[in-house]
């Protein structure tokens, strides 16, 4: 039996996850008013693209939109761009506009996505200290970014090596600061961490560990950065790519309860009942690990899109889903499948040659948790059909 099939759903930000929800409410045979409010100027469009082919130019920003205007305004969805939701009020079960607009609905899907942390270090705020998130950012970049541009990115994780990777085959001299012992530690095997750190240092790309930024210098620009060491390294341009913060304010300010995100069940519900919370800005209720996770990927804003529709409309909820997640740098593609508990030990077993091609069964207690593969899509698909099982046989290359 349906919750509701007519009413208002407002979705507040227009990301992957909005337009997704926008979508699967029509799939799943919602006949009411679905408003998407988005603060950028574009319609939903894929962001993985920005720190890869689009940064280095060989996507145009026109092939990252997901749908055209044209597309919702068809399926009957009302699109307002470059508008901010200001606030919420539950007691009405409406939200205001930036432009003080009052819209009433009877379900609100937020859909807020992140921001990129900043640093708060003296300099931070020169011109010339960029942050990497939307198609603005990359334009940004890109009219920045050329042949022996000094280039320092802060921040050794996936999106701070993609745009050095991006950035190195541009022709500038890129160095990485990361302030942990390693790139990539919290989420990837040392095996995948040092195949693609192999890739970056043959690329020329320096790359400084266990150091962090105290400072930018600079007159009317970044003109170098100071290390904890009391090193310096010039820089024309500094990137700050140093993960990103759940946007959770909205929320936060009508009492939704947050951790990590805005605290969502199973069927992405937040403890307002008429409120859901979906993609980058939900800490989501994941059955499958019978604990909450953030997982900044496509796949978990599309999924819980698809949860909060089904929820609104009454259907089953979908099955749950084995994360996924992907990053290329240089010949590099890299797809990862599955979760590694950081609390339980685990044991990584390599298939191939971390050179070229490989993959990374990744076991905790006996049982296959995880699977990196890097450039073998084939083993990939068959490895993630295998997590979850103790009887996995890897194969010996
Ligand atoms: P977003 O796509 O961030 O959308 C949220 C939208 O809400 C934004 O447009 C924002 O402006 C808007 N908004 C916020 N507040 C308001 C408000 N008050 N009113 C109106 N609108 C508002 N994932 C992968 O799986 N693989 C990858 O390789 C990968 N690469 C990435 C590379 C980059 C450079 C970035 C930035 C992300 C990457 N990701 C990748 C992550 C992936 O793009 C995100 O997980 C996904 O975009 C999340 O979708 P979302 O809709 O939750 O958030």
């Amino acid at each position: 039996m349906a919750e509701t099939s007519d009413g208002s759903v407002i979705i507040v930000g227009a990301g992957q996850a909005g337009g997704e929800a926008a979508m699967s409410l029509r799939r799943d045979g919602f006949n009411g008013k679905i408003c998407l409010i988005g603060k950028e100027a574009y319609p939903p469009y894929e962001r993985p693209p920005l720190s890869k082919k689009a940064l280095i130019g060989e996507l145009p920003f026109d092939r990252l939109i997901l749908r055209t205007a044209e597309a919702y305004a068809a399926a009957g969805i009302k699109l307002i761009l470059d508008q901010a939701v200001a606030s919420i009020d539950p007691s009405s079960s409406s939200v205001v506009l930036q432009d003080a607009r009052r819209m009433p609905f009877s379900h609100c899907i937020l859909a807020t996505g992140a921001s990129a942390r900043r640093m708060r270090i003296p300099g931070a705020e020169l011109p010339g200290v960029l942050v990497l998130r939307g198609i603005d950012d990359t334009t940004a970049l890109q009219s920045k970014i050329k042949s022996g541009l000094r280039v320092v990115v802060a921040g050794g994780g996936y999106l701070g090596l993609e745009a050095a990777a991006s950035a190195s085959k541009l022709g500038a001299a890129v160095t990485v600061i990361e302030a942990g012992k390693a790139i990539l530690q919290r989420s990837t095997s040392t095996i995948s961490a040092h195949a693609l750190l192999a890739r970056h240092q043959a690329a020329s790309v320096n790359i400084i560990t266990g150091e962090s930024i105290e400072r930018i210098d600079g007159v009317e620009s970044a003109e170098q950065v100071l290390l904890s060491s009391g090193r310096t390294i010039p820089a024309d341009l500094v990137l700050i790519a140093i993960g990103a913060i759940p946007e959770t304010q909205l929320a936060q300010d009508i009492g939704i309860i947050c951790d990590n995100g805005i605290v969502v069940d199973e069927s992405c519900r937040t403890n307002i009942p008429n409120i859901f919370a979906i993609g980058d800005c939900a800490n989501h209720f994941n059955t499958r690990y019978g604990r909450h996770l953030r997982f900044e990927s496509v796949q978990s804003a599309t999924f819980q899109a698809r949860c909060a529709s089904a929820a609104i409309v009454g259907k089953k909820q979908p099955p749950p889903r084995i994360p996924y997640f992907w990053s290329e740098q240089f010949d590099a593609k890299l797809q990862i499948a599955g979760f590694v508990d950081p609390s339980v030990p685990v044991v990584d077993i390599l298939a191939g040659d971390p050179a070229s091609d490989f993959a990374v069964y990744r076991f905790q207690e006996g049982i296959l948790a995880a699977v990196e593969t890097v450039n073998r899509p084939r083993d990939f698909v068959l490895a993630q059909t295998l997590i979850g099982r103790s009887d996995v046989q890897v194969p010996v290359a």
